[in-house]
């Protein structure tokens, strides 16, 4: 069968190659601190197995036909674009934050189309290579991390003009059978747990950066990939057990030593092939692309748990029905649902792409997943405004459970008399862990910068709008032109860009 459970995935990834960093320790896939972040991938096997879930977690392969995990399957229609991110959203909901496992999909339905695309420009044969390493994904429930994000040395210096040339991933060597690439990416959200890392470029390429036109994929664990990881987690528990007890991520720095990669795990050669240099900025911006929709799944329910949070407060402390406290759950509120629904009707308008595979509307995903980024830390802001101070100084389980102090503890702690003391130090627990702990801090840099900064989304988004018919409201109604042109925006996919490559390789 190719959905996989929780158990088959971890005994393989198991047996893979000691080679993770953590606090000077070289360690395997069942080190203890990577529990956390194996809990949350725990989650998305276990739905994918659940007869409850099965409309929303599984697919039929358009490759084979057969049931897969909706995290290994190629968006087919609109209705697969908006399960994805209405599965985001669940899923999240049921971990307490981020499901981590989109990136890997978000990348192949990347490749599928830039593949498929280039060959049909080039004359290549990368998307045979890319549609073998599909089957393989789709047949044994793959999870991966995308790779996408380079050291960058010094932000306003183009690849090739850094100081240090390894700045940025690189080939060293094409040749025939494969390519030699060397360099770091960093922030790799669940690498060190994953089955494979796919890396793609960070930006566009020019003909001088050919060699960091580079997109691959490798087990995760292959000879000279050394990861350096980073766990956080939620608090721990003693006696207040949860369903998100345990949880937490791992992200990697992960450095490419030299590593050779087979030509059938190669899917953008700069190097060997500079016609594919231009190809690097159009995969760069489509992964983010597919990302950013996912965030537009994700995002919604983190606005959802911290609401819930502040509005499950406000109740406890007594406050709830103050307009003040209304203004702020009804802000949050109208976040979750304006950043979905900029998702949803962006699957709305996908465009179907000559791979096959659908691509949501630019405008609308970039639009949500920027308002969702802008928005993050003002939420936590709401969380601690509602909360009080005691989230961040509740003193230890033990003290509420002890013989000399849990009484004394437990008579203070109470104020809305009809919620126990121990609810409400759930509520306060739950708290603490959502905007105090260690990955609290990981989550809310991720709700700004992951799949790119909100100043990231300002460049795709206006990259694309036509402001000139924009414009041609306001001269109309200005009387600088006669006539108003019936304004419509059609949808944006990466067509435009398409159109471009097409005159650049003189196709049509
Ligand atoms: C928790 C977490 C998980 C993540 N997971 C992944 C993952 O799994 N895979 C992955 O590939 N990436 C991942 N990312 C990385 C994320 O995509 C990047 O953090 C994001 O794209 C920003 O890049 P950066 O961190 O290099 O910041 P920078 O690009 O250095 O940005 C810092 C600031 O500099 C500005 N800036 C940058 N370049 C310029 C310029 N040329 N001109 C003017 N201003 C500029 C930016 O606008 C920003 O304000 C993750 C990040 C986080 C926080």
């Amino acid at each position: 069968m190719a959905i996989k459970t929780y158990d088959e995935y971890f005994n393989r990834i198991k047996k893979m190659r000691r080679n993770l960093y953590i606090a000077g320790d070289k360690v395997g896939r069942d080190d203890e601190r990577l529990q956390g972040q194996l809990r949350i991938f725990r989650e998305t096997y276990d739905r994918a197995n659940d007869p409850d879930w099965e409309n929303l977690c599984t697919a039929a392969s358009h490759l084979t036909g057969e049931k897969i995990s909706r995290f290994t399957h190629i968006h087919q229609s609109v209705d697969d674009l908006l399960k994805k991110q209405q599965m985001t959203r669940l899923l999240c909901h049921r971990v307490g934050g981020c499901i981590m496992r989109c990136m890997g999909i978000d990348v192949m339905n990347a490749l599928s189309v830039v593949t498929h695309e280039m060959d049909q420009l080039l004359g290549t044969d990368t998307n045979k290579n890319f549609l073998k390493y599909l089957r393989y994904w789709q047949d044994n429930d793959i999870s991966a991390n995308c790779a996408q994000t380079d050291t960058k040395g010094d932000r306003l210096k183009r690849p090739h003009e850094q100081v240090d040339p390894d700045l940025y991933l690189r080939i060293v060597e094409s040749r025939p059978d494969g390519i030699v690439v060397r360099g770091a990416k960093i922030d790799n959200t669940t690498a060190p747990v994953g089955d494979e890392i796919v890396a793609v470029p960070v930006r566009f390429m020019t003909d001088k950066d050919s060699d960091y036109a580079v997109a691959f994929a490798i087990p995760a664990d292959w000879e000279g990939v050394k990861m350096l990881v980073r766990p956080a987690y939620l608090h721990k528990t003693k006696y207040l057990h949860s369903p998100v007890e345990g949880i937490g991520d791992a992200e990697s720095f992960t450095i490419f030593d030299d590593v050779f990669v087979p030509r059938e795990r190669v899917f953008l050669d700069g190097k060997g092939d500079p016609r594919q240099t231009p190809f690097a900025g159009f995969l760069a911006l489509l992964f983010a692309h597919y990302h950013r929709h996912s965030y537009t799944g994700c995002k919604p329910a983190i606005s959802e748990i911290l609401a819930s949070a502040a509005a499950l407060v406000a109740d406890y402390n007594g406050i709830e029905r103050t307009t003040a406290v209304r203004d702020k759950l009804a802000h949050m509120i109208t976040t979750a649902e304006l950043v979905f629904a900029a998702g949803q009707m962006s699957a709305y308008r996908a465009e179907k792409s000559s791979s096959g595979t659908w691509v949501p509307d630019e405008i609308l995903t970039n639009a949500g997943r920027k308002l969702a980024g802008e928005e993050i830390y003002n939420e936590f802001k709401i969380v601690a405004d509602l909360a009080g101070g005691l989230c961040a100084t509740m003193p230890f389980e033990e003290e509420f459970f002890s013989e000399e102090t849990g009484k004394l503890a437990n008579k203070y702690l109470m104020r809305n008399p009809k919620i126990s003391a121990e609810n409400q130090q759930r509520c306060f627990r739950g708290i603490e862990n959502l905007i105090v702990s260690d990955l609290a801090g990981v989550m809310q840099v991720a709700g700004l910068h992951g799949g790119g900064s909100p100043q990231m989304e300002t460049i795709t988004m206006m990259g694309r709008y036509d402001l000139e018919s924009l414009k041609s409201i306001a001269k109309y109604l200005f009387g600088i032109e006669k006539e108003l042109p019936k304004y419509e925006r059609p949808p944006v996919t990466p067509r435009a860009m398409l159109e471009r490559f097409r005159e650049l390789y003189g196709k049509t």
